[in-house]
């Protein structure tokens, strides 16, 4: 296998290259799904303060992990069958993410907070500024808190998302840590070689958002004729191209046919005409907001 299923970040920190997304998935239907996620392999799980169902996530995790469960429900429950009580809380990696509005360096770690006391962990995996918001101009010091926590042990990597580069090169300047990832929308309609390259420079991983284009990209002819050669279905097809690239991917599905179909990349290899010909694929084309609109 090309693609090792961890990948360390510039800290050290190990993360698997293949994690579960959270956006858009309902508070109540948080818990369940992770369950089922851990249930078929799933060890990293990505959420956001905004996605407003850390306490489901937390109840998910917490259900395989024990203890965390009883401090967020006080009876262990959320568990996928087999799975409860069969993980540490250090075999289970969390990114949570905070939102704009609380970007400053107070607001921050109280946001810090809230996110934890959520989640019912007792520190994160991974941080990360959800968006730049460079018309308020606090990315900075939103860092600058985040870089407080980091020292303090109450997470052990930070980083951003959303981040352009001229966004980067500000905060490499004002920084003391280097961000970890920098998490962006990327899939084969939007290849962000642009930035995939500084960040190699600088150290930083990639990670893919909407790594299927929210689902837009698996009907696009050149990956359907990729899931005719190898037998894979469009989704193992893209998701196979991102851990080849050195991605870290974190798809979203809200059944457990998908969630273990997602998963199922790690037993074949695209050969490296199909890599070029998913390059040929690029469009530009966002699902999401361009980071210069959102503030
Ligand atoms: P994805 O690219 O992961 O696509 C999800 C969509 O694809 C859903 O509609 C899902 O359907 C469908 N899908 C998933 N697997 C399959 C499959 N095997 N076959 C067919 N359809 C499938 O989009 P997301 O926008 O959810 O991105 C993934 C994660 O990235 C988010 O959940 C979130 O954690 C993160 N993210 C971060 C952002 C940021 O600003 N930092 C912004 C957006 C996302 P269904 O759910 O019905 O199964």
């Amino acid at each position: 296998m090309r693609s090792p299923a961890r990948l360390a970040l510039n800290n050290g920190v190990q993360m698997e290259a293949l994690g579960f997304g959270l956006y858009k998935v309902p508070p109540q239907d948080a818990d369940a799904l992770v369950a089922t996620a851990l249930g078929e392999g799933y060890r990293r799980f990505d959420t956001a303060a905004m996605y407003g169902n850390e306490v489901g996530v937390g109840r998910g995790i917490g259900g395989a992990i024990g203890d965390a469960a009883e401090a967020n429900t006080g009876t262990g429950a959320g568990g996928s069958g087999e799975s409860v009580h069969t993980l540490s809380r250090e075999d289970v990696f969390v990114t949570t993410k905070v939102w704009n509005d609380d970007q400053g360096y107070d607001t921050t770690l109280r946001a810090f907070d809230t996110s934890i006391s959520n989640l019912g962990l007792d520190y994160v995996d991974l941080y990360l500024i959800h968006w730049p918001c460079a018309g308020r101009g606090l990315f900075v010091e939103t860092y600058k808190a985040m870089e407080t926590l980091y020292r303090e042990g109450k997470v052990r990597a930070i980083g951003v998302s959303n981040f352009q580069p001229a966004h980067l090169e500000e905060l490499m300047q004002k920084a003391e840590v280097v961000p970890a990832v920098n998490q962006i929308e990327l899939h084969p309609w939007l290849q962000q070689t642009r930035l995939r390259t500084l960040h190699e420079q600088l150290g930083i991983r990639t990670e893919a958002w909407s790594p299927l284009g929210r689902g837009h990209v698996l009907a696009d002819p050149a990956i359907l004729a990729l899931s005719e050669k190898y037998d894979r279905t469009p989704a193992q097809i893209i998701l196979r191209w991102h851990l080849q690239l050195g991605n870290l991917v974190i798809p979203k599905a809200s059944s457990a046919g998908r969630i273990k179909e997602n998963i199922a990349v790690f037993d074949f290899v695209l050969d490296d005409a199909d890599m070029d010909g998913i390059a040929g694929l690029e469009r530009h084309h966002r699902t999401g907001s361009h980071p210069d609109n959102v503030n």
